[in-house]
């Protein structure tokens, strides 16, 4: 057999596996490594602890004095527990997380050495900006980048390292990372959500955006993995014929979790626990080595950099226990891919839910003014979040029959759209008083009953309703979850804004109550949101049909589905709600763009390395012993061989066929790719390589999969997708 491929079937037969164990308790462990309100409470004056409250809160600045105090508490804390360095910890356009460590040892002028940090420190690094995506925002000439401290995510320690989450910003000012436009679409919606909720309770000081995401992955032991280039380069398989046994059975989904995975989980979780990641839920997805986990929500920025935080400790404790983790949204062909599922709600000061029905027909009439104007929100932004969501790896999973399709709809279920239709029948103007009360103990009375036996729930819906809170299903497993969420935030604020207006003109112009108010706005925004609300099966070909009748958009690949970034209505939204400058939009577009361009590009130069040195070769190893054998029974035989001979011939033709075609595909395909490289407009470069060098991965791959069926299986290099799925 193939040596590596021979040799890592061989140890991971061998090898026992990592066992871990923890007799602490998670709530022992929670945060132990962060340095929360509540710690630094312990080191600090009221006064500068107050500073830091308010800042939280309410996004006020910190001066310098104050800002020392913290870094020098912060120093204490971090030096007690052991920590050497320091990083200001970033989310830069990568999709990753970034950090360069600083050590706190630093030398006096005396020569003698101490720890230090002050509040510059803590509040400011200067990256060198030069190597991380700006999309020509960044001229070359001035590399510098800044950080600055986000005092809204606390800082944790991570090994023996301080890390401060930080926004990314250029020398002048423009973004470049996630988590700054991140931040100001949750400042515009706290402040027009927090609006709109003064209509319902004068009280209300602050709206948070909550998110919890559920996270899918696929682990693959290391070794078995080592003989695919195409999975570590890529993240996907470029090759490899479909098992025979792949989901079919669906006896993976729920099944219990293999012990090796267990011990992983295990692991994962006491890390994740003191870093005060709140995980809640583990369980296995629907392919076969295919897993899923999901915490607590938190307040929406928060839970943005827990996500990110997470998938790189899922990378390194994956090396511990010898797996890799694919985040990728499709790693395997045939096979269910990943995603992510981002659940979204809102959530004021006093900790209600928003989008969670109460037990006064005002409190309800509060949760369907959210409600509708979210998806009226999501109906007026729907080509841009399609955008949000689109990446070259999200192609390969959106539409599959697995994943809702890359049409953004909104499922609520039979008994929300009943009270909207009811709704929908308020007549216009003043309410009489007993139409008034029929509304409320009819309608909006009964909707925490309708909740109540939900049980109405739609899997096929990209964005559903789900009872006290809003999944956006169709994210990538791979993505920032701050690209969708500032998208939905942004949107959402808009179109709250634009309702606050409406229902103040209708008290002011038209002299009504505030409730007759509010049931009139609503009842006008309602036709608008009809086009977006779906309740049938998303997967359907109908509904494709159905969707673009409706004037929904129904892009199926990245390049024309980041347009949406650039309309004209994206960057008013953008401008207007303060998240992007339309020159930070049109920065992010490019950086896109050009991710998706040279994902391509690495996927078709790994294809077509891998097939030439790899599978051709291979390929003709195997014609050769066919080739002896034939020969030695001509020796036997004389004339009469062909009797014996017949399939071993037909076999060295079909051979050739396939490796003529290979060869034939992969010429092509370079050529190809050399007059694409020539296009200077990024957009035309981007869809070029869709439209030209994509299809060259599928026609080659069918002839190197058919390959794999005919060769001996001890000659193929490559380990085998029934090893990549079911070897752990
Ligand atoms: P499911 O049946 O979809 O698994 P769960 O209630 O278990 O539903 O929640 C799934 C995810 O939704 C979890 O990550 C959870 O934290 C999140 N979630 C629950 N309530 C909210 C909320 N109010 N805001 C944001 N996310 C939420
Ligand atoms: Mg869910």
């Amino acid at each position: 057999m193939n040596s590596l491929r021979k040799k890592s079937l061989e140890r991971l037969f061998d090898k026992s596996p990592r066992i871990f164990q923890n007799d602490k308790k998670y709530s022992e462990l929670f945060a132990s490594n962060v340095f929360t309100i509540n710690v630094l409470e312990q080191y600090v004056s009221k006064d500068t602890f107050n500073k830091l409250l308010q800042s939280v809160n309410k996004g006020s600045k910190i001066n310098r004095s104050y800002a020392d105090q913290i870094a020098a508490s912060i120093k204490a804390w971090a030096l007690s527990k052991g920590a050497t360095h320091y990083t200001h910890w970033f989310q830069p356009l990568t999709g990753g997380t970034a950090e360069k460590h600083d050590a706190f040892f630093d030398l006096q002028t005396s020569g003698k050495s101490m720890e230090s940090f002050d509040g510059s420190q803590l509040a400011q690094q200067e990256p060198d900006a030069s190597s991380f995506p700006s999309g020509g925002i960044r001229n070359t000439f001035e590399a510098r980048g800044y950080t600055a401290w986000d005092p809204t995510s606390p800082a944790f320690i991570f090994g023996k390292t301080l890390c401060i989450p930080t926004i990314f910003v250029s020398y002048t000012g423009e973004v470049l990372d996630y988590k700054t436009p991140l931040l100001k679409s949750i400042q515009s919606l706290d402040n027009a959500a927090t609006e709109i909720c003064k209509l319902f309770d004068k009280n209300v000081v602050k709206v948070n955006a909550t998110l919890g995401w559920e996270q899918e992955y696929f682990l693959i032991d290391r070794a078995i993995a080592a003989s695919r280039s195409d999975l570590i380069i890529t993240g996907r398989t470029l090759f490899g014929h479909q098992p025979s046994k792949g989901q079919q059975l669906d006896d993976h989904y729920f099944g219990s979790i293999p012990p090796r995975v267990i011990n992983y989980m295990q692991e994962l979780e006491f890390e994740a626990m003191q870093l005060g990641i709140p995980l809640k839920t583990r369980h296995n997805e629907v392919a076969p080595g295919q897993f899923e986990l999901a915490p607590i929500f938190e307040e929406a920025n928060l839970s943005v950099d827990h996500n990110s935080l997470l998938m790189d400790l899922m990378n390194k404790i994956a090396t511990k226990h010898d797996f890799i983790v694919l985040f990728h949204e499709k790693p395997f062909e045939g096979i269910n891919g990943s995603g992510k599922h981002n659940n979204w709600s809102l959530s004021t000061n006093k900790g209600v839910n928003l989008l969670s029905p109460g037990k006064t027909p005002m409190s309800n009439l509060q949760f369907l003014t959210f409600f509708i104007n979210t998806i009226a929100a999501v109906q007026s932004h729907e080509g841009l979040m399609r955008a949000s969501i689109a990446s070259s790896s999200n192609d390969n999973r959106l539409g599959s029959n697995e994943a809702p399709p890359s049409i953004i709809s909104v499922f609520i279920g039979k008994q929300l759209s009943s009270v909207l239709d009811d709704l929908e029948n308020v007549s216009k103007g003043k309410l009489s008083p007993e139409e008034k009360t029929d509304l409320k103990l009819n309608v909006i009375g009964k909707i925490p009953e309708i909740l109540l036996d939900n049980t109405d729930r739609n899997r096929t819906s990209p964005f559903a309703f789900t009872g006290n809170k809003f999944e956006f299903r169709a994210v990538g497993s791979k993505s920032n979850c701050a690209k969708s969420i500032t998208v939905l935030n942004a949107a959402v604020a808009q179109q709250l804004q634009k309702f606050g207006k409406e229902v103040e003109a209708l008290i002011e112009k038209k002299d009504m109550k505030k409730d007759d108010a509010i049931f009139n706005a609503l009842r006008d925004n309602l036709k608008g949101i009809k086009n977006i609300l779906f309740e049938g099966d998303g997967y359907s070909e109908l509904w494709k049909k159905e969707a673009v009748k409706r004037g929904l958009s129904y892009i199926q690949n990245t390049p024309e589905a980041l347009k949406a970034y650039v309309s004209k209505k994206s960057i008013a939204l953008f401008e207007q709600m303060n998240v992007l400058s339309e020159r930070e939009v049109k920065a992010r577009y490019m950086v896109d763009l050009k991710e998706y361009t040279m994902r391509i590009q690495i996927e078709s130069r790994t294809l077509g390395d891998i097939a030439r040195n790899h599978i051709i070769p291979t390929g003709i190893k195997y014609q050769n012993v066919l080739i002896q054998n034939v020969k030695g029974l001509k020796e036997i035989y004389g004339e009469d061989y062909y009797k014996f001979a017949d399939v071993q011939i037909k076999i060295i033709e079909r051979i050739s066929g396939h490796i003529e075609e290979i060869n034939k595909g992969i010429v092509k395909m370079i050529e190809t790719r050399k007059k694409i490289n020539e296009i200077e407009d990024e957009f035309y470069k981007a869809s070029s390589y869709c439209k030209k060098v994509l299809p060259f991965l599928t026609d080659i791959r069918y002839h190197c999969d058919k390959l794999e069926l005919v060769v001996d299986d001890d000659l193929w290099p490559l380990a085998k997708y029934r090893e990549l799925l079911f070897c752990r």
